[in-house]
């Protein structure tokens, strides 16, 4: 299919294009479409940018994967497909940093098409091809994790999670940190540090600030972070943008910057 670049909604049909192509190849689920898709509308409704916001939440967020003994970070289908290589360049930030497979649908092949895919971008070492400890609380496939990976994490960061899964691994009392773009679901709710923002510009930023080594990190000692307000302010951009739209043509406020 041909894109025209000069379409307004360039940039989303092309990552609807990649993701199709790669549900053709079992990559992504149809779950994994329909979650776009409402990940979609809550980034159309944020602006499609970074907000500041979102933005704090995610250096502090490079600051507890600095401070963390055993940070790691949750693949599953979706992740793979739209930022392969945006991991592989975190992971070259942070050596530290575990990156396992975890799957919601869990089949032997497409726990190792996502491996191949990041090693395909340069990603070194993938946990959890097969698992080898479960979470407990949680049904089947869900629960399975790598001993050397999330079940040993003090830091998780999980992108584009559930909200049940999200939930166990806080029982178990690891720090989590979410991407995820809407502020009201059971994961953002959930989350130690939420960072409501879509995931290839959360895990870019991410990058540029675990690369700048700011300060020497102390093992075990996080910076602290306001949750509910961070979601509150997220919330109250959609609130704020909604209106805007509402009013009149003519007495409309310009857009915040
Ligand atoms: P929960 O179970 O946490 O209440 P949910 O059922 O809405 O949430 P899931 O389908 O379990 O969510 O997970 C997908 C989540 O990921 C959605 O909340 C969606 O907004 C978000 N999401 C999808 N694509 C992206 C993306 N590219 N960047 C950031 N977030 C995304
Ligand atoms: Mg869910």
């Amino acid at each position: 299919m041909h894109l025209s670049p000069r379409h307004p909604r360039y940039r989303s049909l092309v990552t609807r294009a990649r993701l199709a192509e790669w549900s053709q190849k079992g990559l992504v689920v149809p779950e994994g479409l329909i979650a776009h898709g409402r990940g979609e509308a809550f980034d159309y409704l944020l602006g499609e940018r970074t907000t500041p916001s979102a933005r704090k939440a995610t250096r502090v967020a490079a600051q507890w994967l600095r401070a963390a003994r055993r940070p790691v970070l949750s693949v599953n289908g979706n992740v793979a497909a739209l930022a392969a290589p945006e991991i592989a360049r975190l992971q070259h930030a942070l050596p530290s940093l575990g990156v396992e497979v975890n799957l919601f649908h869990r089949t032997p092949r497409r726990a190792a098409l996502v491996a191949r895919t990041l090693h395909g971008a340069g990603v070194r070492t993938v946990l959890g091809i097969r698992p080898t400890a479960k979470i407990p609380g949680l049904p089947s496939d869900r629960a399975f994790v790598d001993r050397r990976g999330i079940f040993v994490a003090d830091v998780c960061l999980i992108p584009l999670e559930d909200g049940d899964r999200t939930e166990a691994l806080r029982a178990l009392g690891k720090r989590v940190i979410s991407v995820d773009l809407n502020p009201l679901s059971r994961t953002s709710e959930h989350a130690d540090l939420p960072i409501v923002d879509e995931l290839v510009r959360a895990l870019h930023n991410l990058s540029v600030d675990l690369e700048m080594r700011h300060g020497t990190p102390v093992p075990g000692r996080f910076a602290p972070f306001n949750a509910p307000a961070a979601l509150r302010t997220a919330r109250a951009t959609i609130r704020y943008r909604l209106q805007r739209e509402a009013a009149p043509r003519s007495r409309r406020a310009p857009p915040r910057r």
